[in-house]
């Protein structure tokens, strides 16, 4: 999953940051909200936390112009207490839920799983193909009894497929999701990805399970 945090305040957008990274999202920072209605728009995410005030535009505009391209990200937005009359409008703006500072990271994260949970991008928390299956919430792989050992990045990779299961699922897909904008597009880092996942994941001597699927991407299937 990658996360959008849109916030001026250097030290909470860190804490969030580090909070979302070990939630396994991969996550981005903007700190104006020029920035943050830019990158919203021109990329792919999973979540985007959106302070109000923000130097540049404030967060009610960011939320209309994403909304008015069209994009349905689930937006958390962040207000202080002296705000609160603001909150019809920025659920009129498009938020779909929104946290007063301060808050707690466990609220907040109660929240994102909300959101995440939501019909729109519904997957359930046990993922599978075959043997093997991914508790999306414990952040445990087992193949029959064994638990797998899988890197961040591969655990990631793996639920994206997963929940995408008997999908294609393009190379770009999974660098929007997985990676962020530090990412270099061009370098065999999927590739090199997959092939570690397989290792770990395929019966001895099998690539079963994911598939190559030539010109676009991955498809994981049983
Ligand atoms: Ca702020």
């Amino acid at each position: 999953m990658r996360a959008l945090v849109i916030e001026d305040e250097d030290g909470i957008a860190q804490l969030l940051k580090a909070g979302l990274e070990s939630e396994y999202f991969v996550v981005d920072i903007a700190e104006d909200g020029e920035k943050g209605s830019f990158m919203a728009r021109t990329n792919e995410y999973d979540i985007i936390i959106l302070d109000n005030m923000l130097p540049k535009k404030n967060g009610a505009l960011v939320c209309e112009e994403v909304r008015s391209t069209g994009k349905s990200t689930p937006i958390i937005m962040l207000s202080v207490q002296s705000e609160m009359h603001t909150k019809v409008e920025l659920l009129n703006k498009g938020a779909d839920d929104y946290l007063t500072k301060p808050f707690s990271f466990e609220e907040l994260m109660a929240r994102v799983r909300a959101l995440l949970r939501r019909p729109v991008t519904f997957s359930p928390e046990i993922l599978e193909v075959g043997d093997v299956v991914m508790d999306t919430k414990k952040h445990t792989i087992h193949k029959g009894k064994d638990e797998l050992r899988l890197t961040k990045k591969e655990f990631m990779l793996l639920e994206l497929l997963l929940k995408r299961k008997g999908a294609a699922v393009s190379r770009g897909t999974i660098i929007e999701h997985v990676w962020d904008m530090n990412v270099d597009p061009f370098s065999n880092t999927v590739e090199s990805h997959i092939l570690n996942i397989r290792k770990k994941i395929s019966p001895k001597g099998t690539e079963a399970y994911i598939q190559t699927i030539p010109g676009i991407g991955y498809k994981i299937d049983a």
